[in-house]
């Protein structure tokens, strides 16, 4: 799993990358909350560092699937999805891979946008080629 530390001494230009997407943020989710939905979002050792300091415990919001974390499920939903409010408890500091969805990785397609998301079509070149570099930076530590 990525070491956001090893990644800070290794390449500081990943890291300016990995903090510009991290205030990158798309005003105009329509906050549906099928993102969230029986999720396998994979969770980066910085986002792990991040949720535990909220005061949630790794048991609680992470599951092992195959090589990598992923969010854990409750209910069918990921278990920081609230759905009477379609809220995130934590989304001020929710992980990497949610921030940049509807931009995925997909083992076929490379960097690509999800349409299971209803504003999947919204999604411009320029938000593509940005997050194409973190994700293809982030795939080159995670499979080396
Ligand atoms: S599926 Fe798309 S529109 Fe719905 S909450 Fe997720 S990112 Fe927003
Ligand atoms: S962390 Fe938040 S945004 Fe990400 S899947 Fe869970 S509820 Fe949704």
């Amino acid at each position: 799993m990525l070491n956001f530390d090893q990644i800070n001494n290794k390449s500081q230009h990943v890291h300016s990358i990995v903090m510009e997407c991290f205030e990158w943020k798309r005003d105009y989710c329509l906050k549906c909350g099928k993102c969230c939905l029986n999720t396998e979002m994979i969770l980066l050792d910085e986002d792990i560092k991040r949720i535990q300091k909220l005061g949630y415990k790794i048991d609680f919001f992470v599951r092992k699937l195959h090589n990598y974390n992923v969010l854990k499920n409750t209910r069918g939903h990921c278990v920081f999805f609230e759905p009477k409010s379609k809220k995130c408890k934590i989304y001020e500091n929710r992980p990497l891979g949610c921030r940049l969805y509807p931009i995925i990785y997909d083992e076929e397609k490379g960097v690509s946008v999800d349409p299971y998301c209803p504003l999947a079509h919204t999604v411009t070149s320029e938000e593509l080629e940005k997050a194409s570099k973190v994700i293809s930076q982030i795939i080159e530590k995670l499979f080396p």
